[in-house]
């Protein structure tokens, strides 16, 4: 094995921990979505069903029906809300008995559409507040809700929004104005479920950084994504959460990237380094090859930016990543051998390299630095 990922199970722990101390009357949504932001969907599993068991979890959302039905293959029994809109014809591989698949659907027609294949899976309905996604807003909404009224038999649950913009600014003004949309979508269709569903209509719509900075947004339930693998959704969500929250949670990195130094190749000053012959030494230089690239999902645009970690210490990118290979100058890691293991994503001794920092010498989110790492390099549990 020359590349890994290590998950560790008291970072995340932790970051339900804290979601359970922020939000304690919402039910906690842990996101499993894009093979569990990249941490693996069975990995997640195996480390959210105890803290379901407990209770601390409430269910699981998911992208794709595909990913619900791999979780039940893989035992888990509990609730999971699908959040994706899925073609119509996936609806026949939701195994007939199945009741806990909680599906997001727009319009009229997604209604009829569930209903002429599993007519008793439960579905919420998605309001789009300012998001421009999915969701039913104005007079679409007013239909959907027309319609409902009118189908009281239906196994119509919840009820949903999405936010577009928390993440990204310090003042909640658009936020506050989704929230406002939503609220008046609260009434209408809690008026309507009231006259003629059963059960209370469940109502959603916080992700990780509303969550900790929309106290409305905490309802019924909260759907975790980012935070769950100890990630603040962003910078200024950090900032914004001092001056919101009471006590400021502690969130820790779930995951780590390693892989070993496969070749150590000495060169002379003045040689050229990779693809392009991008970088040229300008010493006599100890190049460690390591072997992740692109198709590993280290991103292209890190080369001669980003560094690894060896034996504790720096060492940079040389060049350009390759598909499969990078190169790194160990020059000044003179101990370092083929075998040594790399951090690509992690501490080692003191030093650190955050899916944050590589995120932003990419130009990118964190959320896409983990999401991208290969589904199929392996991923052990740690601690
Ligand atoms: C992905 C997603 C989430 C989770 O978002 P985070 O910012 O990762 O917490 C919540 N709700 C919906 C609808 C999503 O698509």
């Amino acid at each position: 094995m020359n590349t890994w990922l290590e998950i560790s199970r008291s970072a995340i722990q932790k970051s339900v921990s804290n979601y359970r101390a922020i939000a304690p009357n919402s039910g906690f949504f842990a996101v499993v979505k894009s093979n569990a932001y990249g941490h693996g969907l069975k990995q997640l599993l195996e480390i959210l069903m105890p803290l379901y068991s407990s209770g601390e979890v409430s269910g699981l959302a998911v992208n794709a029906i595909f990913e619900a039905v791999q979780l039940r293959e893989w035992g888990y029994a509990g609730p999971v809300l699908i959040m994706g809109r899925n073609q119509d014809s996936d609806y026949a591989r939701i195994p007939e008995q199945e009741r806990e698949f909680h599906i997001v659907l727009s319009t009229v027609d997604d209604i009829l559409a569930l209903h002429s294949v599993r007519p008793s899976l439960p579905f919420h309905l998605k309001v789009d507040t300012g998001m421009s996604r999915l969701g039913a807003h104005d007079e679409a909404l007013a239909r959907v809700l027309q319609y409902l009224s009118e189908n009281p038999d239906l196994p119509w649950r919840g009820l949903m929004t999405h936010f577009a913009n928390v993440e990204d600014v310090m003042d909640q003004g658009y936020g506050r104005l989704q929230y406002a949309r939503f609220a008046k979508a609260m009434e209408e269709a809690g008026a309507i479920h009231r006259a003629g569903f059963q059960g209370s209509l469940i109502c959603h719509s916080a992700a990780s950084a509303p969550a900790m900075l929309l106290p409305e947004s905490r309802q019924d339930w909260i759907r975790v994504g980012i935070s769950l693998y100890g990630f603040w959704a962003s910078s200024s969500t950090r900032l914004s959460a001092k001056m919101v929250l009471a006590e400021m949670p502690e969130f820790r990195p779930a995951l780590s990237w390693k892989a070993r130094v496969v070749h150590i190749n000495p060169v002379a000053e003045g040689v050229d380094v990779g693809y392009g012959c991008t970088y040229r030494t300008t010493a006599p230089t100890t190049i460690a090859v390591i072997p992740v690239g692109y198709y590993e999902g280290y991103d292209r645009s890190l080369s001669n930016r980003s560094h690894v970690l060896i034996r504790g210490r720096r060492a940079p990118l040389l060049g350009r990543v390759c598909m499969n290979m990078i190169m790194v100058d160990v020059t000044s890691i003179p101990e370092c051998a083929p075998g040594d293991v790399a951090t690509l994503i992690g501490s080692d001794g003191g030093e650190s390299v955050t899916a944050d920092e590589l995120a932003d010498l990419a130009g990118t989110i964190n959320y896409e630095v983990v999401t991208r790492i290969e589904p199929g390099i392996p991923r052990i549990i740690v601690d």
